[in-house]
């Protein structure tokens, strides 16, 4: 199908307004960025620099970032883009600063860090442009990797969600899928309530260990070897693994379409929280629920970082931005998981239902084109 068919052919009342291809011929940069809604304000949503990103997956992503910036009550729309190059081995900031040229005049878009940028890559996005979240602290920034944010907000929903499966917190096995900005901090949150990890992947593989695996240890592990699998006191299996573990939470945080219909039937779990932003295809996640698997939304579960970039945005501190995560998070999957019980319906159809009627409200405001 033609490209241009494929992006009309998905849009619906809400976006996407804006699809835009970047090259350069130079440096070989190639972009894509989506714009989806603007009613509540400028488009903020993540840089990803990977190399097999494609067109459909942002579109997606952006609609997931409307979704979140509405759920979450941010005067922000949602967008995405996605630089195709291996972040590993491009010259980054030549990447990342011919990008931020080509979008200079984009000013309903506000980048974000990603997987594969981080927040040197939203200074110099920054530097180019004057507009960019995330920013390192000597920018104004708050360093939502470092704090955890997101992770602190997946706490929250797990928090109010161990009441709806029910499950009790202390003892409950956990594992995560990817061990990087969102993985890690996970762990260590989750552990403070007593939940023990019991296996976790990255690129290179999964560490198992029914008993437990200790937490900074790992993380001690994975940041000064690259990889978990170094953990000594754990068995060693393949990445696609972890899914067939036996666990009682199972948070992805890593790449998306990891759970699909043709593997969610291994998944052996009580509640599904999700970290990545759409690891899970919509049809598998309802053959979870179906199942008796509890899963929270991405764009519920994961908006601790974007709540921290908007409150860094308006000029809030990281105080402000604890506290904010805390009550948004937990009211939102509240008052998403009584509609879920009630009325007998899936997790995001029901999230859906109320991140689309406050982007309604505020598109009703807005102008036409
Ligand atoms: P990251 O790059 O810091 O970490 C990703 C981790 O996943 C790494 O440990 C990597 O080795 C691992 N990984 C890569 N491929 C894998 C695979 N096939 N199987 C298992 N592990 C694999 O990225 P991050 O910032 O932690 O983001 C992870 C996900 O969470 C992404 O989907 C991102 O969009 C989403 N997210 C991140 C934030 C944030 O605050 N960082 C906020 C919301 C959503």
């Amino acid at each position: 199908m033609d490209i241009t068919e494929n992006v009309f052919k998905l849009a619906d009342e809400l976006g996407p307004e804006k699809v835009v291809f970047l090259y350069e011929p130079r440096t070989q940069m190639k972009a894509i960025v989506v714009v989806d809604n603007v009613a509540a304000g400028p488009a903020i949503g993540g840089v990803r620099m990977a190399p097999d990103v494609t067109t459909t997956e942002v579109r997606r992503l952006a609609r997931a970032m409307t979704y979140k910036n509405a759920m979450a009550g941010l005067p922000h729309g949602g967008g995405k883009s996605g630089i195709i190059a291996n972040p590993r081995t491009v010259h980054k900031e030549q990447i990342i600063r011919t990008f931020a040229k080509a979008i200079k005049h984009l000013e309903e878009y506000i980048p974000g860090p990603d997987m594969g940028t981080d927040e040197t890559s939203m200074a110099y996005i920054y530097d180019e442009t004057s507009r960019a979240v995330g920013l390192p602290v000597e920018l104004g920034g708050i360093p939502l990797d470092e704090i955890g944010a997101t992770a602190y907000g997946i706490t929250v929903c797990a928090d109010v969600a161990k009441d709806y499966v029910p499950l009790d917190l202390n003892g409950a096995r956990l594992t995560i899928e990817g061990f990087g900005n969102v993985g890690k901090p996970t762990a260590r949150f989750l552990a403070g309530k007593g939940v023990k990890l019991i296996a976790t992947s990255d690129s290179k593989g999964t560490i198992y260990n029914a008993q437990g695996l200790n937490v900074e240890e790992l993380i001690r592990v994975k940041d000064t070897t690259g990889s978990v699998i170094n953990y000594k006191d754990g068995e060693v299996l393949k990445t696609t693994d972890l899914l067939g573990i036996s666990t009682d939470i199972f948070v992805p945080a890593a790449r998306p379409d990891v759970v699909t219909e043709a593997n969610a039937d291994v998944l052996d779990a009580k509640l599904v929280i999700e970290g990545a932003n759409i690891p899970i295809s919509e049809a598998a996640e309802r053959m979870l629920h179906d199942r008796g698997i509890l899963v929270i939304p991405d764009f519920v579960a994961n908006a601790g970082g974007v709540i921290t970039a908007s409150v860094e945005y308006h000029g809030g501190t990281e105080t402000h931005a604890f506290d904010r995560i805390k009550s948004t998070i937990s009211r939102n999957t509240k008052e998403m998981l009584d509609t879920v019980y009630s009325e007998k319906k899936y997790p995001r159809d029901v999230a859906i239902a109320i991140a689309r009627t406050r982007v309604m409200r505020a598109m009703k405001y807005r102008e036409w084109m």
